[in-house]
């Protein structure tokens, strides 16, 4: 690959002025991409050229030479850039854009060999993006930073498209889970710390682009004056105490963001706190295993959230989302939520009237962000017009309704906040054209009739154009040319255009006519007239163009003063459109308002798996079968063992559960006829033999560990779900410690837990362990095929399904009679001693064995003698064995 030249080793050649302000501003930003404006492109140099060539399969050409060797090049159009540093970005890439910061023209009155002056305008990183091109609209997109300060941590996240930004204090034992809920797209860390045995494999796990930095980066001392300087504050008292890893993270990615802004600030609201305890701990091999935002095989649809995601705007979407990964673990902030739905579910005409309102809704959030690091356009203070327009227009669909809740809350901040925004509304909708354009640059986003001095400017430069055309037919009669033409282009401006024939007419009218340019068929000419109006047209439109650029700041600025009411605008259409999106789903698919309290609680009636329900509904085959699960104090039992044969639905009751936890925490209904839950600290869900061989590890090892953190971290006040485990490794092994597991659950944990399990040894635990109940999942035969009835009954499954599932599957006779011999001896082995010395015993494929086919083809060939054959009778052999084969 090519080599990326440095600077200080090269000057002392003669490196052109272009290149060595090139490689100076490349050696700054190390790590990164540099696009390199000229004109109308960002080139790339160098080993960035070789890398992004390839990356973006785009050509690599050359451009001068550098100490005698060609300069490898490639170069992408500014106005295609984005979506090529998309890609870029996708593929672990982070770009330096650097701009010409000032007009060429400037820079020639310096010398004609000066070079234009140029500018990191900003670091394009995966956890600092605002545009919507290189964004995903439904997703947030989060910036962490996990910072240290002795033996304690912190995770610091930031969100620049809403401006949230919080903070929590962890043990280092708590940073995988939170890791899990946050799911940063970028983490920025102490680069010491990728090193560290154990916390250096849970950060490369957890799925987000890794931004080591220098541990001084890090100082909680830095930290704090990070903070203290980005909200302009002298101390942080007024902001709330926070340790010195809370510092430490915070500032880092305070400082992080200045650095890739290039010093632009971003919007952030104040520093909040959370503990971790304020919401449900799932870590991430249950949020994988339980499918909440992906399928195990990576696609969103299949997912608990693609199938409740009724929103309507993005940043409900995104809401949604965010909630979803964080169930709350307070009783009170849930049921503020579920008071709300409970409202909107039951008032469809409310619900229709918001619904209309939201749909109108841009994504504020994001426009806000954009505007506040300048990279706005007109199409984004368009949006907060109509994102405004819609919050007035929900407003007006609330009065005289009694909110409550969450719902009453949002509506409060939108009254308040309109209020407070109204300077900057009517200014937007005064000023504004409908669908302004995405760009300040070419003007045409202010409408007419509106600003005297722009409609001046607009008006003079439109008369000159009228003038224009006059001026055409005047001068066909002087020149007695009817067919001259007055034209425009980019390079002369407005010409005079004739045929080459009447070239000469005009060349002889010099007072009149100059001479511009002679082309292949016609001749261009210009006049004094002409190029007055021209350079009035130019002026005016230029000035018309600067005074349009002076409004969009004007009302940019206008709208950052605005800032925290417009984003709490933002953050509470963006609720309101959760909670309706919640209510639309609770009627539409019959879910029901769980109740909650602080207890051990868990009694599920008539439950029913959403995602599988939805599929079952969209097949329109039979309908999903409800089942109930009850694991409260004072019920049968906290545990449950669940057995029944392959494809019975163990798998998925075990899982509807657990997701019905899950949504009822989140402030959601719920699927089911009826929910109580005590509210549950910790969510574990475990499958066995979980393939994880991209990770690098043994299905197996895999299992055990995850089954490890289950048994050293569930509470009597945690789910847990486990599923076939133990079936990674060979049968007495892996009974062995499913066995242990749920002893160990029972005695210590004491969690409430569903126990899926296919060794129907384990049944004989449920005489032993008071808390634990044996459950099945009934089974019909008939007509010789086995109906599964996905039905949760008291009691164990019988034991030789699977012999009979095999039968039905058209495993040879032989085949089955010998399992059922063996089984048979397994069973009385279990009773007395030494299972496998009576397999030894039984007679192998006795008397059932089957006598070997003799086979008419070999034998065909066998009788065969190749070289006397002739060529035909050769053909003949060959086709009869063919008819042999059937
Ligand atoms: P197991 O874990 O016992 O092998 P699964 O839970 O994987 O079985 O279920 C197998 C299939 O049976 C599911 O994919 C689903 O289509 C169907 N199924 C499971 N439970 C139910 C139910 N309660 N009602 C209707 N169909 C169900
Ligand atoms: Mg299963």
């Amino acid at each position: 690959m090519t080599e990326q030249p440095s600077l200080s080793a090269d000057l002392a050649g003669d490196v052109t002025p272009l290149m060595a302000q090139y490689l100076a501003i490349k050696e700054a930003h190390e790590g990164y991409l540099l696009f390199y404006r000229m004109g109308d492109f960002y080139e790339l140099f160098f080993a960035d050229a070789a890398k992004a060539a390839e990356a973006l399969d785009i050509a690599l050409t050359k451009r001068g030479k550098h100490l005698g060797d060609d300069i490898p090049m490639c170069g992408v159009p500014v106005h295609a850039a984005e979506s090529y540093m998309e890609k870029l970005i996708r593929k672990g890439f982070r770009v330096a854009v650097c701009e010409q910061t000032e007009d060429p023209a400037e820079a020639k009155k310096r010398g004609s060999k000066a070079v234009v002056r140029r500018e990191v305008v900003r670091l394009v990183t995966p956890g600092t993006l605002t545009e919507d091109a290189l964004l995903d609209a439904r997703s947030s997109n989060l910036l962490a930073a996990l910072g240290r300060s002795a033996g304690d941590f912190a995770l610091a996240a930031a969100d620049m498209s809403t401006g949230a930004f919080w903070v929590a204090a962890l043990s280092e034992g708590e940073i995988a889970a939170e890791l899990a809920r946050v799911h940063p797209r970028e983490l920025l860390v102490p680069d010491g710390l990728l090193a560290h045995e154990t916390l250096g494999a849970v950060l490369k796990a957890c799925g987000a682009a890794l931004s080591p930095l220098p541990s001084s980066r890090f100082d909680s001392a830095h930290g704090e004056r990070a903070l203290t300087a980005h909200y302009g504050v002298a101390a942080l008292d007024g902001l709330g105490s926070f340790n010195r890893a809370e510092l430490s993270a915070a500032g880092a990615l305070i400082a992080y963001l200045e650095l890739t802004q290039k010093g632009k600030q971003a919007r952030l609201t104040r520093l909040k706190r959370v503990a971790p305890s304020h919401f449900m701990a799932i870590d991430a091999a249950t949020r994988r295993n339980l499918e909440l935002t992906e399928t195990l095989s990576g696609a969103r649809s299949g997912s608990l959230l693609s199938v409740i995601d009724r929103t309507v705007t993005a940043g409900g979407a995104r809401e949604l989302a965010g909630r979803l990964a964080a169930p709350l673990t307070d009783v009170k902030a849930i049921e503020a939520r579920h008071v709300s739905v409970a409202l909107l579910a039951a008032d469809s005409e409310l619900r229709s009237h918001l619904r209309e309102a939201l749909r109108a809704t841009p994504d504020l959030s994001r426009a806000l962000a954009r505007l506040s690091v300048g990279r706005g356009g007109p199409r984004d203070l368009g949006n907060l017009r109509d994102g405004i327009r819609a919050a007035r227009v929900l407003r007006e669909g609330l009065t005289d309704i009694a909110l409550q809740g969450e719902a009453a809350d949002a509506a409060n901040a939108i009254i308040q906040n309109i209020a407070a925004v109204s300077r900057v509304s009517d200014r937007l909708e005064l000023l504004l054209v409908d669908e302004p354009p995405y760009l300040a640059r070419d003007g045409g986003f202010i409408k007419s009739n509106v600003h005297a001095p722009l409609d001046e400017l607009r008006t003079l430069a439109h008369e000159s154009r009228r003038v224009i055309a006059g001026l055409e037919n005047q001068y066909r009669q002087t020149a007695n040319v009817p067919q001259l033409k007055i034209k425009h282009n980019g390079i002369l401006g407005y010409f005079i255009e004739v045929s080459q024939q009447h070239g000469d007419r005009l060349m002889a009218m010099k007072d009149m006519f100059r001479h511009r340019q002679t082309m292949a068929g016609a001749v261009r000419f210009s006049t004094d007239e002409l190029a007055n109006l021209a350079s009035r047209i130019a002026e005016s439109a230029g000035a018309a163009l600067d005074l349009e650029r002076a409004l969009f700041d004007e009302m940019t600025a206008l709208a950052l003063e605005h800032e925290a009411s417009l984003g709490a605008i933002a953050d509470s259409l963006s609720v309101f459109d959760v909670l309706v999106a919640l209510a639309e789903l609770a009627v539409a698919s019959r879910y029901v308002r769980p109740s909650l309290d602080n207890g051990l609680g868990f009694r599920i009636g008539r439950g029913r798996h959403p995602v599988v329900e939805a599929a079952l509904r969209a097949d329109n085959a039979r309908g999903f079968v409800p089942n109930d699960c009850d694991l409260s104090p004072g019920s049968k039992g906290r545990l449950w063992l669940v057995t029944g044969p392959n494809m019975a639905g163990k798998s998925t009751f075990l899982r509807q559960n657990a997701l019905i936890a899950i949504l009822a925490q989140m402030g959601s209904f719920v699927p089911a006829d009826t929910a109580h839950i005590g509210i549950i600290d910790k969510l574990f869900s475990r499958v066995g033999a979980g393939d994880d061989l991209a990770a690098g590890r043994s299905t197996f090892m895999v299992e055990m560990v995850e089954t490890a953190a289950i048994l050293n971290q569930a509470t009597a006040k945690s789910l847990v779900i486990l599923d076939e485990i133990g079936r990674g490794t060979a049968t007495y092994d892996g009974l062995a410690i499913a066995w242990a597991a749920a002893e160990h659950l029972h005695e210590t944990n004491k969690s409430r837990a569903l126990f899926a399990t296919h060794y129907h040894e384990m049944v004989a635990l449920c005489e032993r362990l008071p808390a634990m109940t044996c459950v099945t999942m009934k089974v019909k035969e008939w007509n010789d095929t086995i109906v599964f009835l996905h039905e949760v009954m008291p009691g164990a499954a019988d034991r030789s399904y699977g012999i009979h599932v095999a039968k039905l599957a058209g495993l040879p006779q032989a085949v089955v009679e010998r399992a059922e011999d063996v089984l048979r001896a397994l069973e009385e082995g279990r009773e007395g001693h030494q299972p496998l010395a009576r397999i030894d015993d039984l007679p192998l494929f006795g008397a059932s064995a089957p006598t070997p086919k003799t086979n008419a083809v070999e034998e065909a060939l066998r009788s065969v003698e190749p070289d006397a054959l002739s060529p035909k009778q050769a053909l003949e052999i060959l086709y009869d064995l063919k008819r042999k084969l059937i």
